[in-house]
Parts: structure tokens; sequence; C-alpha cells
């Protein structure tokens, strides 16, 4: 099993963390909304050309887990289901605290049925054993899209309009503590801007009532080395986010040591 030591030299992330004392307060990065920038607007529910008079989205808003996987795999609302191999709704715990969000399936993904099984994927489970998380315990992952396109193109409007209902019933059902949107794609769908994930980046957004960090996706990384440093101070602000939903920031600075994490900044 690969140590803490072994994780932070895969994100590119040594030398290591030296602790500077306890933090009882939130800084101000945590601000709902930075100052200067505009308010983000949820997405307003905008029907797509497969909505069926809104009775698909009222469907798909009721189903239950049971019958979740069930229901993406037959869809065929946007024309990748004819293109790809298995439909890929996502992968994780019912009640997870952490929702990771990112594109679309790629080749192993559409081979699997799973999300983030390829490259990029390893880089997340990094990611995830860096924070003291796993695939299957306190996270699911998911992505915009629940099936590949074609040469992993970016998704169309019409087909994230298509997929749409699915993620807003992931998130209901899960009522997670944190979203964390995996790059452009994710962060476009869910907050309704087309802003830079630069900009995006460094603050705490909310997703209907659910606080949502906007960080680099690990495909991104994986091109953009010098980039990890950045991603990991966005995963010590979801983390620290976490811990403030249900005020145990002091208490997570023991869990820290427990865990062998870097003490939160
Ligand atoms: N990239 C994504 O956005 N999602 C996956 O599942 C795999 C790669």
């Amino acid at each position: 099993m690969a140590t803490r030591e072994d994780v932070l030299v895969e994100l590119g992330l040594t030398p290591t963390w030296r602790r500077r004392g306890t933090v009882a307060a939130l800084p101000a990065a945590i601000e709902r909304e930075a100052p200067g920038v505009p308010a983000l607007r949820e997405p307003a529910f905008r029907p797509g050309p497969a909505q069926e008079g809104g009775t698909r989205s009222a469907r798909i808003a009721s189903l239950s887990w049971d019958d979740f996987a069930a229901d993406v795999d037959a869809c065929n609302a946007c024309g990748l289901c004819r293109t790809r191999h298995k439909s890929v709704p996502g992968v994780g715990v019912a009640d997870a605290e952490w929702l990771f969000v990112g594109e679309a399936p790629g080749a192993e993904e559409d081979a699997r049925g799973e999300p983030f099984v390829g490259q990029a994927g390893r880089l997340l489970d990094n990611m995830l054993a860096a924070l003291g998380l796993a695939r299957g315990r306190n996270v699911y992952i998911a992505n915009v899209l629940k099936c590949r396109p074609p040469n992993n193109r970016t998704p169309e409007p019409g087909e994230a309009d298509a997929c749409r209902p699915y993620l807003e019933r992931q998130v209901e059902l899960i009522r997670p503590k944190l979203i964390v949107a995996l790059g452009k794609s994710a962060a476009s769908l869910l907050l309704g801007t087309d802003a830079t994930i630069a900009s995006l980046r460094g603050r705490v957004h909310q997703y209907r009532g659910v606080p949502l960090i906007v960080t680099y996706h690990p495909a991104y990384l994986l091109r953009n080395l010098p980039d990890k440093a950045k991603a990991w101070e966005d995963m010590v602000l979801a983390r620290r986010t976490v811990a403030a939903s249900d005020g145990r920031i002091i208490a997570s600075e023991i869990s820290n040591e427990v865990a062998g994490l870097p003490p939160v900044a």
C-alpha cells in the first residue's frame, strides 16, 4: 500500500508540510463569494430536446438508487447511447460526504462502466488517498455525461442538458457535504457559468445549498504538473469546508495527525 510520502511524491507535493498551529476559524478565503466577483446563478432548468414535455426529467427526479443505474443504461435521450459500450452512472457510497464530478467517461471507463479508472482516475485516487478518502468510502464519483463522447470530444450542450437530470438526482439522493467540480465541464454545468477554472478556484460556491469547490481536472494535471500544487490547495480548502460544515474544524486538525495528513494551512 502507498505510504503518505508516496502519495505526496506522486502528487508532486514534496517536500512535505510543516505544522503551523491550530486553526480555530475559517480563513477569509472561505467566503461564499469573493469580493468583486459577480454572484453565480444556479443554472435555470432548460428543457432539452429529449425532455418529452418534462415527463422524463420528472421521472428521473423521483428515481431511487435501486432504479438509477438501469434508467441511465436505458437512456436514449442523446446520440451517445449509440456509440458508447457501457453507460457509466457513477460509483461510491449512497451517503457519501464528498461528491466528485468529472466531465465524461473515456475509453477505459466506457469499457468498464466505472468512472475515472484510467490514468486520470489513478491520479484522482491518489488525491483521495492524500485526503484520507477512498473510492467506496465516504466518496461518490460521477460525471456530467454518463456516456462516452466519441474520441473523448468535449460534451455538446445538448448532451449535457439531456444528462443534467441524472446528475441533479445524484446530488439530491446523496446530499453530500461537498461537491468537487473537476474541470470546466463540471464547473460550467453545475454553476451555470462559462468562467475559467482559474477564476473559480479558491472559494466556496453553492449548488442547491451544497458547498462546491472547483479544481483542475486530473487529466489536465497530468499534462500540467506544476498545477498539481494548486489542486492540492483546492483539496485543503475542500477538506476544511467539509470539516466546517459540521463544526469539526478543530477536530479535523487532530484527526489529521491520525490520518497522517498535512495540517490545515
Ligand atoms: N475523465 C472524466 O472526466 N471522467 C472519467 O470518468 C474519466 C476521465
